[in-house]
């Protein structure tokens, strides 16, 4: 039987650290989630966001806009959101239409504020492995949380073959750097790949974001059931959630897997909070004398 990989035990853990931390605050974090439009699936990942500010006492506000939203409203927006001293953390929740595609909002938010690790400073900051510890930055959520998942399973990535199967900015790249800075030997793989299967056989853990329901299937893997999988998709496959990897095909032919829901969803989620907290704690210690 393989390790199950799952989120649950971690989630709880981390609820109640959160929640110390959060209570040492003077005022609750308050996460603002700009939402355009009314897709469901992003409607279902900003409720699970404002679900779990509640289950470690933050605030999260949603500012829902309408689709047909122009460009200049959008910058207006983002930038008013961004200035207020009342707000923690700001994200932008992803997809955006095409009229706003081009925009480079992330400009707009301050680093220190930007829980989704996507504007340039946090990202140039994990490109020469700045420590977070001295130099102030925030990891992009996916990528951290499949890190803390990792490191809770006892799973080592130094010295490690890992594959990962999709190049996207806000999981596949920065992950390789991630995982580049943590000493394993990252191939990156994407749609134009050649020989995926030989890639992937003789990798030791397989990390798939690709958006493809039950793509990774047994042919992909060793026969020696020793490799590590990581499934980083939520995809829907007639009335469920599935991810990129075929579960029930896969499941015994590897060490550890992740389950899609229960894997790296929650943990996503688990680092947006954490990465509030510390923003909060930054805003924090870095206001104490200032006028308010
Ligand atoms: P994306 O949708 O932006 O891009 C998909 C990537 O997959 C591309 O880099 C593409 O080259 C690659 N790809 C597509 N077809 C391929 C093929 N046949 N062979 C190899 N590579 C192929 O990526 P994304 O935004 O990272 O999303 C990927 C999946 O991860 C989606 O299912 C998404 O819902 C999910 N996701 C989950 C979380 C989470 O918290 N668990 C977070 C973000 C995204």
């Amino acid at each position: 039987m393989p390790e199950i990989l799952s989120a649950k035990p971690i989630i709880n853990q981390e609820v109640s650290m959160l929640k110390k931390r959060v209570s040492k605050l003077g005022e609750p974090p308050l996460l603002k989630v700009i939402l355009v439009g009314s897709n469901s699936e992003s409607l279902l990942y900003v409720n699970n966001k404002v679900a779990f500010c509640k289950r470690i006492n933050v605030k999260c506000e949603i500012v829902n806009v309408e689709e047909s939203i122009s460009k200049e409203g959008f910058v207006k927006l983002v930038s008013k959101e961004a200035q207020s001293t009342k707000v923690t953390g700001l994200l932008v929740q992803l997809p955006l239409p095409n009229q706003l595609k081009e925009i480079e909002y992330n400009k707009l938010i301050p680093p220190e504020k930007d829980v989704d690790g996507f504007t340039d400073k946090n990202i140039f900051s994990l490109y020469i492995n700045k420590n977070q510890d001295v130099d102030y930055y925030h990891i992009p959520c996916t990528p951290s949380g499949i890190l803390k998942l990792a490191d809770y399973y006892g799973i080592k990535f130094s010295g490690k073959k890992v594959t990962i199967i999709g190049r996207s900015l806000i999981v596949g790249k920065p992950l390789s750097l991630l995982l580049t800075n943590k000493n394993a030997t990252v191939t990156l793989c994407h749609s134009k790949t050649k020989d995926l299967e030989l890639i992937t056989k003789s990798s030791d853990i397989i990390i798939t974001a690709i958006g493809l329901p039950n793509f990774l299937e047994p042919k992909h893997l060793s026969d020696h059931h020793n490799q590590i999988v990581i499934d980083v998709g939520i995809n829907r496959l007639n009335k469920k959630t599935v991810g990129d990897v075929n579960y029930e095909l896969v499941k015994n032919k590897v060490k550890s897997i992740t389950p899609v829901p229960g894997g790296v969803g929650p943990m996503t989620v688990l680092s947006l909070a954490n990465n509030l907290v510390r923003a909060a704690e930054y805003l924090c210690s870095h206001s104490s004398g200032k006028e308010k």
